[in-house]
């Protein structure tokens, strides 16, 4: 059973709800969830905002020991951490690995804190008055992560925040709670003092009791675009500091000159790793003019070849998604891209795919028309839509019609084209020759449109920037006060 974390000790969770916890590529039970209670949510804010005063006291070459043992921590244990996302999640053991291995840098990042914290000061300006800015933590703030990264987006924030000085709750997704049962099971070998980091298990009711708290003032959030509108709203409301990180639809464009070889492989497994279940997943290629043939063989070649099933056995190349209901819901976002006129070259569900587990097999289709859903929203799955464009122009025109703005990707050989896409192009993250634009720690997260609402992003720098206020202070201390010695 999934427990909290609070205070500095496990708890029970409250609430007599329940979520089975299923592995994906089994569809064996390994677990329950809590549904989630309002009152443990209550109790991690109050234990953090009492634990806040002295928190923030502790030097930041202090706090930062704390996350240099937290590192050493998850490289001893780090086979064991990779292996429990991938039972939880599916994906495969290499992708936990590098996905926690991405976790990691982050608190490496945060590691840097006394030099990232540090503000900046001007003497004299005005006679005998000098001005500083300092920067100070929030108090306590929380993040509220998704099922697809289980260990490294929880780590978006959590070295950050408490490096910062804040107290930090993190409510990870009910789906896949049990990375991060074992990320605090590390944290309570730390010797932290009791409330500066606490994990509150559970869905909606938990992220509500966060949202209203008063205490709590400021929360980030990576999901789906729906529920990152409402927490946006919610938390503006309520007078906290918010980021919130939503869906994508992303799309990629394969110029003439791209190179035939290295463009599909990048790109496949960009749409099919992590059975396309990545928030940086390419969705749609675009292909321009004479670009088409190639890649279209190339592409249903590279995904029909990979090797589906359990992400635990040696050589499979992709595991199941996340859910039975994910699976059916795919499997008919397929079909409709089909009704509505879609050729069919790579039919993920007719492949021989493990009996047991929520497998869909690698799909790509062609000529879907711009208003299907398979082209339009996002289907979090392992499904590739290719279509040919005139030029560059269409295929920038297409991505700016999107909603969506998380990534968008050119393949080519031209700097002239690459260097006009990467300035036009209206996406937050951009990738010239690669298929998976993932920002390094020490760059923020970005995300544009529908993908993102709010101002600073994860990671690096404005990750620093989110978890601090500025307070500008400004001196007098007159010549004539001064005291002869
Ligand atoms: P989700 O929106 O279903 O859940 C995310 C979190 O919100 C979970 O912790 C969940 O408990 C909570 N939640 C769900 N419904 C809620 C509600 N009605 N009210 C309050 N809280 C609620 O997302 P998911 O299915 O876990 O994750 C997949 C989604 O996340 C995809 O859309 C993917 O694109 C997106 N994602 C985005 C990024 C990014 O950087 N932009 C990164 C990873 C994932």
């Amino acid at each position: 059973m999934v427990r909290n974390y609070i205070g500095g000790k496990w708890c029970e969770p409250r609430g007599a709800e329940r979520i089975e916890l299923r592995n994906p590529a089994t569809g064996e039970v390994i677990g329950e969830a809590p549904a989630g209670d309002a009152a443990d949510a209550a109790a991690a804010v109050e234990a953090a905002a009492k634990a806040f005063p002295q928190w923030r006291a502790v030097p930041p070459g202090e706090r930062i020991q704390y996350l240099f043992r937290l590192k050493r921590l998850l490289e001893e244990n780090f086979e064991e951490l990779a292996r429990t996302i991938t039972i939880e999640n599916g994906k495969t053991l290499a992708e936990s690995r590098g996905e926690l291995r991405r976790g990691i840098e982050n608190i490496e990042v945060a590691c840097g804190i006394p030099t990232l914290m540090q503000g900046y000061n001007l003497e004299d300006v005005a006679p005998g008055i000098d001005e500083i800015m300092l920067r100070q933590p929030l108090g306590v703030v929380a993040a509220v992560t998704p099922f697809n990264f289980p260990a490294m987006i929880p780590l978006w924030f959590l070295p950050y925040a408490v490096a910062c000085g804040n107290c930090f709750i993190l409510k990870p997704s009910e789906r896949t709670p049990l990375a991060s049962q074992k990320l605090f099971e590390l944290i309570g070998r730390l010797e932290l003092p009791p409330g500066v980091l606490s994990l509150v298990n559970g869905g909606k009711p938990v992220v509500d009791a966060l949202l209203d708290a008063p205490e709590v003032k400021a929360i980030s959030f990576v999901g789906s675009t729906p529920v990152a509108r409402y927490v946006y709203a919610k938390a503006a409301a309520n007078g906290k500091r918010v980021q919130c990180q939503g869906g994508a639809k992303n799309h990629v464009v394969i110029m003439p000159d791209a190179d035939p070889e290295m463009a599909p492989k990048v790109i496949s497994d960009s749409a099919f790793g992590c059975a396309g279940q990545r928030c940086l997943a390419v969705s749609v290629a675009l292909t321009v003019g004479e670009a088409h043939e190639k890649f279209r063989e190339a592409i249903a070649g590279l995904a029909g070849s990979l090797r589906v099933g359990n992400g635990l056995e040696e050589g499979v190349e992709m595991g199941p998604v996340i859910t039975s209901e994910s699976k059916r819901r795919i499997e008919d976002a397929i079909e409709k891209g089909v009704s509505d006129g879609g050729r069919v070259l790579l039919d993920g569900r007719r492949r021989d795919l493990p009996p047991q587990g929520y497998f869909v097999g690698p799909t790509v289709l062609e000529a879907v028309p711009v208003e299907s859903p398979l082209t339009k929203t996002e289907i979090f799955g392992p499904v590739l839509a290719l279509e040919q464009v005139r030029d560059l122009d269409e295929a920038i025109a297409r991505m700016a019609a999107n909603p969506y703005g998380n990534m968008a990707s050119i393949f080519t050989s031209s700097g002239q084209a690459a260097r006009r896409f990467r300035n036009e192009v209206p996406a937050g993250n951009v990738g010239v020759n690669i298929g998976v634009a993932a920002p390094m720690a020490y760059f923020p997260f970005s995300g544009w449109k529908d993908s993102f609402f709010g101002t600073l992003h994860g990671q690096g720098r404005d990750a620093v920037e989110f978890y601090t206020d500025k307070k500008v202070v400004v001196e007098r201390w007159p010549r004539e006060w001064m005291r002869k010695f």
